[in-house]
């Protein structure tokens, strides 16, 4: 086993064409699933179900388009981020059990008993949903384009900033339940990113399987704890204010790999390995990659503290220094430089 075992609360199963097998033992289920997603595979969906397509994981859309499938049996969430986050919010809605089928690993979605859900376009968490199984089959991931799924590794790269903001954490408000086993873990977790990131830019088997048992034993903790902070905590604050002052949504991972790389600068803590690992597994956090302009970055991280205090954000690194105007800009000329943007 690569992971100690925590706990049963997330079952996986590993295979392929496993989506005939989940659905021969469903009938009048209704499969919520963004679009393309939905055409590729359903034809290997078997029995009576009923389909919707996600927009957005608005609150007031999901409540709003929730009420057409009251007498369903059963949930079956498929495809990335936004599927699975609104899956488990109408299952949860509905009094019905979900199957989490993710088809791409760019986020832990379908590993978190919370829904990441946007109210007025704001980050906002909810919920509490187990999964009867999630379903890993290895062709459907491989099947999602490579950088998505490569992406997924920035989310388990933010537990080397997020393990530090626990430990502060512990140290002063002690908002959320400290334990050193859990974060060992985190330090073992980055050292085995570190080990297969030739298998995660493959995305073979391996890679797949690595980091489906790394999201596993997070989410594991995490039933357990009832948080997150050890994987959660100042680069999420960070990409919750990026999405906030650019309107925009971004690719999970993707935006995590900056915030990991500017909140590991702000915490003096592991930074020169946050940025090797980065460039190794090839996640694309410049400007272009993202589509942001430096004014956005400038102003992200300048409005960081007010944004976390005013959104009532666990505290981290972010409360206990002030960001100044001088640090961005020396944390925004070494990122310019260390992945050589003009
Ligand atoms: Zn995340």
């Amino acid at each position: 086993m690569m992971f100690p075992h925590v706990g049963d609360r997330f079952r996986l199963v590993y295979g392929r064409n496993l989506l005939p097998e989940l659905t021969e033992g469903l009938n009048n289920y209704l499969v919520v699933a963004d679009g393309f997603v939905y055409e590729k595979y359903k034809d290997q969906l078997k029995n009576e179900h009923k389909v919707y397509i996600v927009k957005n994981v608005e609150v007031a859309t999901l409540e709003n388009d929730v009420k057409d499938y009251e007498g369903v049996d059963a949930v079956v969430a498929m495809g990335g981020g936004m599927a699975i986050d609104a899956g488990k919010w109408m299952a949860e809605h509905l009094g019905k059990k979900i199957h989490s089928v993710p088809t791409v690993l760019s986020v832990n979605a379908a590993f978190c008993y919370k829904s990441a859900m946007r109210v007025n376009n704001v980050v906002t968490y909810m919920g509490r949903i187990f999964p009867e199984a999630i379903y890993i089959d290895f062709d459907i991931i491989k099947g999602a384009p490579k950088y998505l799924n490569v992406s997924g590794a920035g989310d388990l790269l933010a537990c080397l900033t997020a393990s530090y903001d626990w430990k502060l954490n512990s140290m002063v408000t002690k908002s959320h339940a400290y334990s050193q086993e859990i974060s060992d873990g985190a330090q073992y977790l980055l050292g085995m990113l570190s080990e297969n990131i030739d298998n995660i830019r493959e995305v073979n088997d391996e890679g797949i399987y690595f980091m489906c048992e790394a999201f596993r034993w997070i989410a594991e903790h995490s039933a357990k704890m009832n948080h997150t902070m050890w994987e959660s905590a100042s680069e999420h604050a960070f990409f919750d204010n990026m999405e906030f002052v650019c309107k925009k949504p971004f690719l999970h991972g993707q935006i995590i790999g900056l915030t990991v790389y500017f909140m590991s600068l702000f915490q003096d803590n592991q930074h020169e390995r946050a940025l090797m690992m980065l460039k190794r597994l090839g996640i694309d956090v410049t400007l272009k990659g993202l589509d942001i302009t430096e004014e956005q970055l400038r102003t992200g991280l300048l409005t960081l503290r007010d944004f976390t205090e005013h959104e009532g954000l666990r505290y981290t690194i972010i409360n206990a220094k002030p960001i100044t105007g001088e640090w961005v800009d020396m944390a925004i000329s070494k990122y310019k430089k260390d992945f050589d943007i003009a």
